[in-house]
């Protein structure tokens, strides 16, 4: 696929730099590694998902945060945004347009977390069971 100058709008005018092409030719590879990335904590049991500052929990099975999880169609929404804005052939550092990852937590991560809601749809189940005072981690042993 070439990108020629033409008659169209800014968009088919606008030359691709080699920096670009070569962001682009990484994508696909780039994809793999997230979707192994995201695999390895499902696997590491961070099943969760949190979002935004109040750190809304999801299963990572929920369907409101599959659309982060589906890692091609982020990157088909993110390049366009990445190469308007001329940073790679400016030669700021691929990794610095790279879109985000979902924030991946076990239930130790997400219990630890300073405030937390489940997600009204999902539902996970975050809170300890309670447990006995001899149950109870020591500070001292
Ligand atoms: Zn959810």
């Amino acid at each position: 696929m070439s990108v020629a100058a033409g008659p169209g709008g800014p968009d088919e005018s606008r030359k691709l730099s080699a920096a670009d092409r070569a962001y682009l030719k990484s994508i696909p590879e780039r994809v793999e590694n997230e979707l192994a990335t995201i695999a390895a904590a499902i696997d590491d049991d961070k099943v969760f998902i949190v979002n935004g500052v109040d750190h809304v929990v999801h299963h990572w099975q929920c369907r409101f945060v599959a659309h982060q999880l589906d890692r091609g169609s982020v990157w088909n929404n993110h390049v366009p945004v990445a190469l308007a804005t001329g940073y790679l052939a400016a030669g700021v550092p691929d990794e610095w347009l790279s879109p985000p990852m979902p924030t991946m937590m076990s239930l130790d991560e997400v219990r630890a977390l300073p405030r937390r809601h489940a997600c009204g749809h999902c539902a996970p189940k975050l809170d300890a069971p309670q447990r006995r005072a001899a149950e109870r981690p020591s500070l001292y042993s």
